[in-house]
């Protein structure tokens, strides 16, 4: 619980104040295929952790099961297109997608799987000596994963989004919502980009953690392209 920025917040007991609405806006975004799109980013107030996770809403969200993207932040793959993770071609794709179904991205400001971008960068210099994604994480004394997304359920009921199709191939992302009591009637599979640089985060992910993807076999000599 450290990261609480919220000084001029009122710092309600984060167990019982709701989450609510704090504004919403629209703003238009340009997908990676080149359309202009409108969005509506919503900002929160009582979020349990302070920290500014916004949700961006896409296309006709009224339905009454709207697709919704957990997706944490990657400053580096996000915004510089790192190839290292997937994490941009995986946001990209979830714009378009909900965009086209109608529903919710929520952008979690989670940073390396909750350690921080500082921390993920070290990771990567032990991924380097040869420690898998997960591991450099414990190495440096961090959980293997610490994201939490109790604050997306929260979000979410603040929405009215409670009835849910889950855009994930992670099982952990299913389970804790539904344990914080969002109901997911569908879970669906996104694509998969596995490319030369980021196969063995990918692997990790498969290995360590459960996440549905399947990777094109490869070589050890080198990897077969692959346009996911
Ligand atoms: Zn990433």
């Amino acid at each position: 619980m450290d990261g609480r920025h919220d000084t001029d917040h009122k710092d309600a007991d984060a167990n019982t104040a709701p989450v609510t609405v704090r504004s919403t806006v629209v703003v238009p975004l340009v997908l990676a295929d080149g359309r202009t799109v409108e969005s509506t980013i919503y900002s929160f107030d009582g979020l349990r952790d302070g920290k500014e996770h916004f949700a961006v809403r896409l296309g006709n969200a009224s339905r009454p099961d709207p697709l919704v993207r957990l997706h944490s932040e990657c400053v580096t793959g996000d915004v510089f297109g790192s190839a290292r993770c997937d994490c941009g071609p995986q946001l990209q794709e979830a714009l378009r997608r909900v965009h086209e179904e109608g529903g919710y991205v929520l952008y979690l400001r989670q940073e390396g799987r909750g350690i921080g971008l500082f921390a993920k960068l070290d990771a990567y210099r032990l991924q380097d000596e040869g420690h898998d994604t997960y591991a450099a994480n414990a190495l440096l004394g961090h959980g293997e994963d610490e994201r939490d997304y109790g604050v997306a359920a929260d979000m979410l009921r603040a929405i009215g989004a409670e009835r849910i199709r889950l855009l994930s191939n992670n099982p952990d992302k299913h389970c804790q919502l539904s344990n914080e009591g969002i109901e997911i009637i569908a879970q669906v599979p996104t694509g998969v980009f596995a490319g030369k640089h980021n196969r063995r985060y990918l692997e990790a992910k498969v290995r360590r953690t459960g996440h549905r993807i399947s990777l094109p076999a490869a070589t050890e000599a080198g990897p077969k392209k692959s346009g996911a």
